[in-house]
Order: C-alpha cells, then structure tokens, then sequence
C-alpha cells in the first residue's frame, strides 16, 4: 500500500531539477547504466531522491552485448542480455529517475556540489554522485572479431560458457583472467585451446599449475590471432600465426577475449584514488570513495567479481549509502542555521 500511495504522490513530491545559468543542479546524479547505474536508480527514486541518470556510451552496459543471461537469479528461463536491461531501465524510470543519453566527458570533484560535463557541453551540479561507469573488455580489434561478438565471440566465459558445453573452444590471453575463464571452460567444454601471444604465462604461479595440471586445456604457445572464422551460423574455428611466421588453423564454436579489462575512471583519475589499472578504490564493505558524497558502484570499482548480480547489488549499497551521506548533510546544515539564529536571538 505504503509504495502505491508514494508512487501517487510521486508528481508533487519530485520537483523538476532547478536551473542555475547553464549549469543544472541535481540532488543526486547516476552516470553509468548498467546493472549497477539501473539499481542505484531505482533505490535512490524509491528513497524520493530525484536521480538523474546519464546513459553514457553504450546504454545498458555490457550486458547489451551478450545473448541470453542465464545467472541472474530469478530468470529460470534465462533472459536476453538487451531486454533484461531495458527492464531495469523500465524499473528506474517507474519510479521517477530521469534516465538520459548523454556521455559524462569530464568531472571536477574539487568542490561540492561537484560538477560533470556531458557530452563536453552541458554541465550538472550534483550534491551526491555515483559512478556507475563500468569497466570495458579489451578486443583485439579484428573485423572478423567484431563480425561474430554475440555469435562465438565473447568476453565473459561465465556468462557464456554453457552454450558450448561439450564442444571446443578458445582462450586468448596468458593472465589470470584468462587462465580461470579457461579453467571454467575445461569443466563445461570438451577441449579449450588457450592462445597466448608469449612463451610464457603471466598468470600466477598457482593459477599457470591448474591450467598445466588439466588434461583438455592446450596452450597454444608465441601465437597471435590473425582472424576469426565462421559461417552464418557463428564462429568455426580461428586462424593463428606463430612468432616465427607460420599460420595454422583450429577449429572451435566459441572464441573467448581474456586479454584485461579497462575501467571507464579516466575522467575521475585527478580526484579519485584508483589502483593501477584505473579501478576506483572504495572503503571496504561499502561505496564511499576518498572523496565525500561521491560513490562507486559495479566493475568501475570491482576487479575480481565483475557479474550483472554482483554489480546490481553494489549499486543498490550506492543508493544507500548516497542516502544517509545526503540525510547527515541536511541534519548537518539544520543544526549550523540553529545555531547562527540562536546567535542572532
Ligand atoms: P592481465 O593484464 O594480467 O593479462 C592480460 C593478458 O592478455 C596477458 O597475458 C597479455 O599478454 C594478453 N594480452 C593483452 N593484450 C593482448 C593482445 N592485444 N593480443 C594478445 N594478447 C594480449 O589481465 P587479467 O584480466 O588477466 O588480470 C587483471 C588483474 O586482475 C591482474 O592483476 C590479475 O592478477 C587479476 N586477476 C586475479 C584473479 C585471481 O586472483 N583469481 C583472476 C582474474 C584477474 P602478455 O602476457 O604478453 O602481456
């Protein structure tokens, strides 16, 4: 009942963002829309907050480019990747967040209300802000690559691995991501080539003794991928060109990028503390950066579980905590305007 009678109200009780010259003030501003951006949105309108969302780049995040989702809890008959999304999105706009395209091009978090610019133009004053940018999967940048992303080609073993149960498949990368995304796979899959462009791993020595310890993974030693093969139906197999200039072929379903991520910080770096890839530090079990009021969310602040769940879940600890931040700031500025009229008396 309590969530009908405040979406009722929601018209009268969110008031549309005040205009201040060309600089637009908002309480609270979300750039990012992937789970985490989506999540956060829908706890900070449901908490009357009048989020304003910027999509960025890719509307809806990794997510948009995988087929079907089948590990997000409550899905038994998995989903599409776009329209699981686009449900997230319906669930933020529902309760009042104003969800716009638009790019956040650069940052100052000198001072508060900190400032974003969008799309190197228009400029948004926000009290709270949480960067829900996200990180991006590196490609190799082949056209033959790009000509089969969603059909063989993919970024994520545990989000796609199931579909090539059984069959062969290919790894490309020599670190730890790739070493575990081959490990996930060599239990899914009948074989799992791993193509490393080196003679040698850069993986930790432990993960390097699991990958070596496992019969049907093979390590395609000093090779580099020359293209992606395939039909209409998806991925055939790779073609590979060794150091020494010889090209061979392999014949595989499933094609797999573990060659790193990048987190989309590079706008906050002047500001916020990021390790050495650019992933934003957050306090333990929470979203708060170094900076005041300014909170972190999903694979922009986390390189180990990078998941649509995981990512969900700490947007929604964004909002949370977004929430108390902005409640202590009013209690705060309260008790300083009793004071000066306690003064005054
Ligand atoms: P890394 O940067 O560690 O490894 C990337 C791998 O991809 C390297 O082997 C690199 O080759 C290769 N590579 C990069 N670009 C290309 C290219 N254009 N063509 C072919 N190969 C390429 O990234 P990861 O994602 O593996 O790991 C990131 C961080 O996360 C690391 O610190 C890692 O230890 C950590 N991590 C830890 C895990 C764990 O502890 N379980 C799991 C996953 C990640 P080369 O070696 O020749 O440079």
């Amino acid at each position: 009942m309590a969530l009908f009678k405040k979406m009722d109200n929601l018209e009268e009780e969110q008031p549309t963002d005040s205009l201040n010259g060309d600089v637009e003030h908002v309480k609270v501003l979300i750039v990012g829309s992937g789970p985490a951006g989506y999540t956060a949105a829908i706890y900070a309108a449901r908490a009357n907050l009048n989020p304003v969302m910027y999509e960025g780049m890719e509307p809806g995040g990794q997510l948009t480019t995988t087929t079907d989702v089948e590990n997000y809890p409550g899905y038994p008959e998995g989903i599409q990747g776009p329209g699981m999304m686009e449900d997230f999105k319906k669930q933020a706009e529902r309760f009042g967040t104003d969800v716009r395209f638009g790019l956040a091009t650069a940052a100052d978090l000198s001072k508060r209300p900190y400032t974003v610019t969008i799309d190197d133009k228009k400029k948004v004053q926000a009290d709270a802000l949480i960067i829900a940018t996200g990180a991006s999967a590196k490609y190799l940048g082949l056209e033959s690559e790009d000509k089969f992303k969603g059909m063989g080609v993919s970024a994520c073993a545990t989000c796609d691995g199931f579909f090539y149960k059984g069959q062969d498949v290919a790894v490309v990368g020599g670190g730890d991501t790739a070493a575990e995304e081959a490990l996930y796979l060599a239990g899914i899959c009948n074989k799992v080539y791993m193509i490393h462009r080196r003679d040698e791993l850069r993986a930790s020595s432990i993960m390097q003794e699991r990958v070596f310890k496992t019969d049907n993974i093979e390590v395609l030693w000093s090779s580099k991928t020359k293209e992606v093969l395939g039909d209409e139906d998806g991925v055939t197999g790779v073609r590979l060109k060794k150091n020494n200039g010889e090209e061979y072929d392999i014949s595989v379903s499933g094609f797999f990028l573990a060659i790193g991520h990048k987190p989309n910080s590079d706008i906050f770096k002047d500001y916020l503390d990021m390790d050495e890839t650019g992933y934003i530090n957050t306090d333990p079990g929470s979203t708060h950066t170094n900076v005041e009021g300014v909170f972190a969310c999903g694979d922009v602040q986390d390189s180990t579980y990078r998941q649509a769940v995981t990512a969900a879940g700490s947007g929604c600890k964004a909002a949370l905590d977004a929430e108390r931040y902005l409640s202590r700031k009013e209690f705060e500025a309260a008790r300083e305007a009793e004071k000066e009229n306690a003064q005054k008396e």
